[in-house]
């Protein structure tokens, strides 16, 4: 039984103020999650670099195997070059001491180079294969990167609609709430919302703000008590709301 229901009460908005405060304190816990959720910008980045890394190798990777084809052109070229002077050298046609001498002097430097040539394709060999394995290797990673980065994306994507799901969720209720508050009730915590850190709407506890715990001045508590204005802190400027006074 409430024997003080004569006389005019506390706000009658404030439990309702108070649960309002509730949800947008929901609310802006979502938000924050959702502006700190992680889109997989690093593994993005990450990837893009190992991508041009692997283009990097593949295009000196494709430089040097011209280079190899030329060379085994080159050596090819030799070869035949080598044939023809040694034929030339046992036709019989020629007879000269010195002519054979110099053509044997010829096929002897075509030769050298001809070895020269073979050592340096042999080298160029080892790189194609070294290259053709880091290429493979970097590749194997890539795939890997790209799988955790897919693995990212659809975690992230779950959790971010979930959390807009819950956001879609507590505004309605919010807005629902809202409508049945007093509108200049309404804006005041909405003005003061915007001005001070959270909480706006404080309990009085023990006769004291439950914020920044000033004891309540007897007028002030008398004014909780009896007015139906909406009273706020001497000290901090809260909204007070003495849930023994909520009719309901
Ligand atoms: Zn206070």
């Amino acid at each position: 039984m409430r024997s003080l229901s004569y006389y005019r009460a506390m706000h009658a908005d404030m439990p309702l103020l108070y649960a309002l405060q509730q949800l947008d304190d929901v609310l802006e816990e979502i938000n924050q999650n959702l502006a700190s959720l992680d889109p997989g910008r690093d593994i993005a980045i990450q990837l893009k670099r190992q991508r041009q890394e692997l283009e990097e190798i593949k295009r000196t990777h494709a430089e040097l195997e011209a280079t190899a084809r030329d060379q085994e052109l080159e050596l090819r070229s030799l070869d035949e070059r080598i044939r023809q002077a040694e034929g030339d050298l046992y036709s019989g046609r020629i007879r000269n001491p010195r002519e054979l001498d110099a053509l044997q002097h010829d096929i002897d430097a075509l030769k050298r180079t001809r070895d020269r040539m073979e050592l340096q394709i042999l080298s160029v060999w080892e790189r194609l294969e070294t290259q053709s394995r880091q290429i493979a290797d970097t590749e194997a990673q890539l795939e890997q990167m790209e799988q955790a980065y897919q693995r990212h994306l659809v975690r992230y994507r779950q959790i971010k609609s979930a959390l807009e799901a819950k956001r879609e969720e507590h505004l309605a209720m919010r807005n629902e709430l809202a409508q049945r508050i007093s509108p200049s009730a309404l804006a005041q915590y909405e003005t003061m919302r915007k001005r001070l850190p959270p909480p706006i709407v404080v309990k009085v506890v023990e006769g004291a703000c439950g914020f920044c715990h000033t004891l309540l001045t007897p007028y002030l508590a008398r004014q909780l008590r009896e007015s139906s204005e909406l009273v706020t802190c001497e000290s901090c400027g809260r909204l007070l709301y003495q849930e023994e006074l909520a009719s309901e």
